[in-house]
């Protein structure tokens, strides 16, 4: 379970509001999408929920426990970046287990949810490959199950399909549904493509100049113009 509460949460730089206070509860399996143009908070939001980012006012519940204020290698959040962001000198076995290695959790259970994550993933005959030895849709996923081993509550995703040709994100746009529906976890995505919203998202929050516009599910958010 893993239900999502912003209470009044927003981000004020010094000369700009970047995302006015807000309400929003996210239930649990959501597949949530933050959609607007650049530059209308929708990293700043995701970056509020990961621990990256300090609301300027407001609080954030996770399952009734608040964690505005909790490390964000404690909120037990996985994110996923549009650059990857893998490991250069490790494996693609090493990206995977290396989050579990740092949790100290014993060597056979590495190699077991190693295995069966990089099964989900199709990524097992990669796994002795180096990152530059990858296409860019096989990074992708190989972020993915670095995120996807730790077995977070939550995953939050930036971006992810943005560095990927036209033919390969309608592809992964499809797995990450299918991958959504397996894992049965909450997943908070942002991106500029309403496409990408509307093929996604369970639900829909639409942003603009860091206020939200509308909530809502595709058919809502297509019917009102
Ligand atoms: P989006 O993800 O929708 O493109 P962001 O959340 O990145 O938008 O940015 C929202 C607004 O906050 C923008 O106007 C951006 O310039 C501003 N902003 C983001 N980070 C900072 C920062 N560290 N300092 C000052 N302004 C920032
Ligand atoms: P170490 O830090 O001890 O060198 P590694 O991260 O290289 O450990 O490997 C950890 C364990 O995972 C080892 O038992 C290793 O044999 C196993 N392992 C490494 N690569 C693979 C792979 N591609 N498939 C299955 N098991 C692997």
């Amino acid at each position: 379970m893993s239900t999502i509460e912003f209470k009044q949460i927003s981000k004020v730089y010094a000369d700009h509001t970047a995302v006015a206070p807000f309400d929003l509860t996210i239930a649990d399996g959501e597949f949530l999408v933050l959609v607007g143009p650049s530059g209308c908070g929708k990293t700043t939001t995701l970056r509020m929920l990961s621990g990256l980012e300090m609301p300027s006012s407001g609080q954030i519940f996770i399952d009734g426990k608040e964690i505005t204020h909790v490390e964000p290698k404690d909120r037990d959040i996985a994110m996923v970046f549009q650059n990857y962001a893998l490991y250069p000198h490790m494996t693609v076995y090493e990206n995977m287990a290396y989050a579990l290695k740092l949790r100290k959790v014993d060597k056979k259970t590495i190699q077991t949810t190693v295995n069966k994550t990089a099964a989900m993933l199709d990524l097992q005959k990669l796994l002795d490959r180096y990152p530059r030895q990858l296409s860019g849709g096989q990074q992708q996923r190989v972020a993915l199950g670095r995120a996807i081993v730790r077995k977070p509550k939550v995953f939050l995703m930036d971006e992810p399909l943005s560095n990927l040709d036209a033919k390969l994100r309608v592809q992964t746009r499809t797995e990450l549904i299918q991958l959504h529906n397996r894992l049965n976890a909450t997943i908070v995505y942002v991106t500029h493509d309403q496409i990408e919203a509307m093929t996604m998202g369970t639900r829909i929050v639409l942003m603009k100049d860091g206020i939200i516009q509308q909530i809502g599910t595709p058919m809502e958010l297509y019917r009102k113009p």
